[in-house]
């Protein structure tokens, strides 16, 4: 499969009180036409950052590129005007973020707010983007199109919002959609419907999904591949069944024995000790070492390489160095 989109060797800062912080310390990630991937990850391990940069949303300053290039189509997107950047947002590449009522203007009619985008990126007239508002809505699964377009977020649930975005975010057919943590406002019954909603949009339209989540749970269905980030970096990559079923990592095991329940209510990942690294004053060594329960000295000293495990699984641990003791991954992620 071909690379819509190429992420070589990102590096983005914040410059703060407390210094330089390094979100993002050389990311590398490619996503296949068609596919989706998962960025997976706590708060600040940097993938709401990685996103953001894709769709070049890092306020500058405090937020500064430091290194890399995210090309889309073969083309970087960091040298983009901000002119063009903006003809790429919402047509080209398009993005939902966890909050369905922040990304919604409560003034305006939902039906009007999917209009803006297909009058300002394909220039239809009135008539044509009002009978596309309806389709949309339709292909989203809010029932009474026709009624519903004349309405305001207010007047729909917190899921049939989320709908709403996402029908604003498939408007012009992107080629790329990013989902931030599409789900994590809502309620369980209603974050599986959604997840199956967009998968389901995925197969019809064949447009490629970065999906980013805290939890890995919401993946196992939904992407074909998955990133795991830490402390900046990406610590393992591989296709669904080896992530979940082979994982190499220490940092993945602890996500994997702390997925939540289907039937449970509780969100936050607990089962790792331990709070991320300072990226003000990043460690040297492995991101994880501070947490993790293999920790060897090398690990402190020395950052890992990535091992590649097959074609598809990447996993930066010292455990993968043929000196270092066999450890088996926790029953309790039963693999
Ligand atoms: Fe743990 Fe060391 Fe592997 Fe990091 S490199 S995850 S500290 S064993
Ligand atoms: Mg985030």
């Amino acid at each position: 499969l071909e690379n819509i989109l190429e992420i070589k060797d990102l590096r983005v800062s914040f410059e703060t009180y407390a210094g330089e912080v390094q979100a993002v310390r050389g990311v590398n990630l490619e996503l296949k036409k068609g596919e989706a991937l998962a960025i997976v990850g706590e708060s600040g391990s940097g993938k709401s950052v990685t996103s953001k940069s894709i769709m070049r949303l890092i306020p500058s300053p405090p937020g500064k590129f430091k290194s890399g290039e995210i090309l889309f189509e073969g083309n970087d997107l960091l040298k983009l005007s901000e002119k063009s950047m903006q003809k790429m947002r919402g047509s080209e590449i398009s993005m939902i973020f966890q909050d369905p009522m922040t990304s919604l203007n409560p003034t305006m009619t939902v039906g009007k707010q999917i209009m803006e985008g297909l009058k300002k990126h394909q220039n239809m007239n009135k008539h044509d983007a009002a009978q596309r508002a309806v389709e949309l809505l339709e292909l989203v699964g809010i029932p009474n199109p026709e009624d519903r377009i004349k309405q305001y977020p207010h007047q729909f649930s917190g899921g049939m919002r989320q709908r709403v975005v996402i029908a604003i975010a498939l408007a012009c057919n992107p080629k790329v959609l990013i989902a931030d943590e599409p789900t994590t406002a809502l309620d369980v019954t209603i974050q599986a419907q959604i997840l199956d909603l967009m998968k389901d949009l995925q197969k019809k339209t064949n447009t490629s999904i970065i999906l980013i989540t805290h939890d890995l749970g919401v993946v196992a269905n939904m992407a074909q591949r998955v990133a795991v980030m830490y402390g900046g970096k990406i610590v393992e990559t591989g296709n669904v069944d080896e992530i979940f079923y082979s994982p190499k990592h220490p940092y993945t095991w602890g996500l994997l024995s702390s997925m939540p329940k289907l039937d449970s209510k509780s969100d936050e990942l607990m089962a790792i000790p331990g709070t991320p690294p300072d990226l003000s004053n990043p460690p040297k060594g492995c991101p994880f070492a501070a947490r993790c329960p293999h920790a060897m000295k090398v690990c402190t000293e020395h950052m890992p390489e990535y091992t590649e495990l097959s074609e598809t699984q990447k996993t930066a641990c010292w455990l993968l160095d043929e000196r270092a003791p066999k450890v088996e991954p926790p029953e309790t992620i039963g693999v």
